[in-house]
């Protein structure tokens, strides 16, 4: 079962040693049919997952923008790009754009995204379980185990159906 919302930050730092151990072990022994299994898991959570009664990701994380989304999202906005940077993000640590706050500006009161046929490749990608060679990118999902309840559950029947 999933964990709430509420249960979600302390269930995943219990399984923070856990899952820290399984996917160093991962990246040592990568599963040669992985990308097979964690697209069969993503699908099958998913299937049952409303994204609509969580947005967790969205209300506590952003995704930083490339290039091409700036340019996507504010040519929908009618917004010179220069306008959009300045309006809704900062640069971060890694000098990447980010939103300058959380929950992100252009979640709706119904939890649907205002600008959903152009939101960024990060939001269209997260929680990234469905991702090729996903043994790369473990550190993430270490992270995003604590935010999203779907990539939880996810890791909990990727180390029953892979045991390592
Ligand atoms: S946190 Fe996960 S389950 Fe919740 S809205 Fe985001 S992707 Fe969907
Ligand atoms: S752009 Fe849309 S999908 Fe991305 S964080 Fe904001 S509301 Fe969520």
């Amino acid at each position: 079962m999933k964990p709430t919302l509420n249960d979600l930050p302390k269930e995943a730092k219990d399984k923070h040693i856990e899952n820290k151990k399984y996917f160093d072990k991962l990246k040592k022994k990568t599963p040669k049919n992985l990308d097979y299994v964690m697209q069969d898991l993503h699908d099958a959570e998913f299937k049952k997952t409303n994204c609509l009664k969580c947005a967790n990701c969205c209300k506590t994380t952003g995704p930083l923008f490339t290039s091409a989304d700036i340019e996507r999202v504010s040519k929908y906005l009618r917004q010179k790009p220069q306008h959009f940077i300045d309006q809704y993000l900062r640069i971060d640590e890694d000098q990447d754009y980010v939103l300058q706050s959380v929950p992100c500006t252009f979640l709706d009161q119904d939890n649907a995204c205002m600008i959903y046929d152009v939101r960024p490749k990060a939001c269209r990608e997260f929680p990234h379980t469905d991702r090729k060679k996903f043994q790369q990118i473990t550190d993430l999902t270490l992270k995003n185990v604590s935010i999203c309840p779907a990539a939880f559950n996810i890791v909990e029947e990727m180390k029953k159906r892979l045991p390592l």
